[in-house]
């Protein structure tokens, strides 16, 4: 399969063996390609044109590896709702790093693809469902801007996965820009060996950040570095209304990528409190929850660098402490500045966060629809939604139109500015049910022309209505964890 263009440079495998466990996928009955990601293949600069679906099938099943792959299954460890777990990778190997051809690293992974050691009781495997769920909505996040890993393809295999009931089975291709997670660093710590956790800092920083290689104290730069990339990530989440629902300390991405779509979705009427997943029953990963949690998981990351900030146990602590602490300040600047380009508010105004909070009470009070208030702002046609005519949110809108003078801006450009931000479609749970409902029958219509719609998200396109609208049944929505 040369013809692919395949450029494996496996580095994360030359680690110390503590890091990782050598294994391959275990084959699978009969693999059938469901769907593949043609645009994101050409971005990684492989070519698969002349590539049969059936080898296809084969190669992202795993029954047949790449040359020059060095299939892992790589540790981690986690706080999973608060609890320290020892985890790794559980039914995903890692087949090898691909360097496309700006000589950017990727992950390609496979999700599903069989037990490793770390499968604990679990089979190593994935249901159809999930996989085409994650496929959807981290091509969708892509689509929002938001950095995360995407999905290159899915395949069946064939074979039934034991759940609630029989399911067919399925493999995700995951790309990243690493796999290393927050519970990477916190696997490598417990094992107290300071120059293995040494190695992990200088691999990473290598890898992500090498602009920080040379610093006086790597650990504390990274600590800040990595604070930084998850404060623009929870920052993105809470612009669109995205609830991952499951941040756990070994799904926070080292690289500030968002990772590992189980129970997320996205929230309709605005409440701070939205929670999707069935599992989370006191709301720890509710919708206003994330930046708090955020901060949490870096609490975390910092315990890990302890040894490696500095020799004087006491010292580090308070070095890492000192810097975990910005978090808020940094967090609601960050948070500020998007809310304003939300509504189009250009330069800074004392008033700012008054006006951006008495819209949030409006909106949560009225049930209004989060994504859809701001298009009614934009002057986007959405359907029509008598709440707009209230009072209170006239008042609001005289507040709002006297801050946009300010600065003399012309609606051209807050508009412009709004327009960059404010998605006119997000994947509606109705949506994304409905289209999983029908691959399962192997209707993959829906499925695709969704995709297709969430790809240009700020543009407007013609006959997206029923996209744009939540359906009342969603009030109830619930996700289940994507095993
Ligand atoms: P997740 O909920 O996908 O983030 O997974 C949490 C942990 O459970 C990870 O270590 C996974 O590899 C592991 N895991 C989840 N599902 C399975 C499964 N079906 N078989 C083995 N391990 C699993
Ligand atoms: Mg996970």
């Amino acid at each position: 399969m040369n013809k692919i263009n395949w450029n494996f440079n496996n580095t994360y495998y030359n680690l110390p063996s503590a890091f990782r466990e050598n294994v391959k996928p275990t084959p699978v009955k009969k693999p059938k390609l469901v769907l593949f990601n043609k645009d994101l293949s050409s971005d990684l600069n492989l070519d698969f044109s002349k590539v049969s679906d059936k080898e296809l099938s084969e190669l992202f099943s795993g029954n047949s590896l790449p040359e020059g792959s060095n299939s892992i299954a790589q540790a981690y460890a986690g706080h999973q709702f608060g609890h320290f777990t020892m985890l790794g990778d559980g039914r995903a190997v890692l087949i090898g790093e691909h360097l496309s051809k700006d000589n950017k690293r990727y992950d390609i992974q496979f999700k599903g693809s069989g037990k490793t050691a770390f499968s604990r009781n679990g089979d190593g495997r994935a249901a159809l469902g999930p996989m085409l769920r994650e496929y959807i909505i981290s091509e969708a996040m892509n689509g929002l801007k938001i950095p995360t890993t995407r999905s290159l393809a899915v395949v069946k295999t064939g074979e039934n996965v034991i759940r609630e009931s029989y399911l067919p089975g399925a493999i995700l291709t995951r790309i990243a820009s690493s796999h290393i997670r927050v519970g990477t660093f916190q696997y490598i710590a417990a094992r107290q060996k300071n120059n293995e956790l040494e190695i992990l800092l200088n691999y990473v920083i290598d890898r992500h950040y090498p602009d920080i290689k040379n610093s006086k104290n790597k650990a504390t730069e990274l600590l800040t570095i990595v604070m930084k990339k998850q404060i623009n990530l929870v920052v993105n989440w809470m612009r669109v209304g995205f609830i991952h629902g499951v941040m756990n300390t070994d799904n926070m991405s080292i690289s500030g990528e968002t990772i590992d779509y189980g129970p997320c979705a996205f929230m309709d009427e605005y409440d701070p409190k939205t929670v999707f997943s069935s599992i989370d029953q006191t709301g720890r990963y509710a919708y206003c929850n994330q930046p708090i949690i955020t901060k949490w998981n870096l609490s975390r990351f910092a315990e890990c660098l302890i040894p490696l900030i500095d020799e004087n146990q006491d010292k580090a602590i308070k070095i890492a402490t000192k810097i975990v602490d910005t978090f808020e300040k940094v967090y609601e600047d960050k948070w500020l500045d998007m809310m304003r380009d939300k509504l189009g508010l250009i330069g800074v105004d004392d008033k700012d966060k008054l006006l951006i909070l008495d819209l949030l009470t409006w909106m949560h009070q009225k049930k209004a629809d989060y994504t859809n208030t701001f298009c009614h702002l934009m002057n986007i046609k959405i359907k029509k939604d008598k709440s707009y005519e209230d009072q209170d949110f006239q008042n609001w809108k005289k507040r709002w139109n006297e801050r946009l003078k300010i600065n003399s801006n012309s609606p051209e450009k807050y508009f412009k500015l709004m327009k960059t931000v404010n998605p006119l479609v997000i994947p509606r749970n109705h949506k994304v049910e409905e289209a999983l409902k029908a691959a399962e029958k192997m209707d993959l219509k829906p499925l695709t022309h969704l995709l297709k719609i969430l790809k240009e998200p700020y543009t407007e396109q013609n006959d997206i209505f029923d996209y744009q609208t939540p359906s009342l049944l969603d009030r109830k929505y619930q996700t289940f964890c994507g095993t």
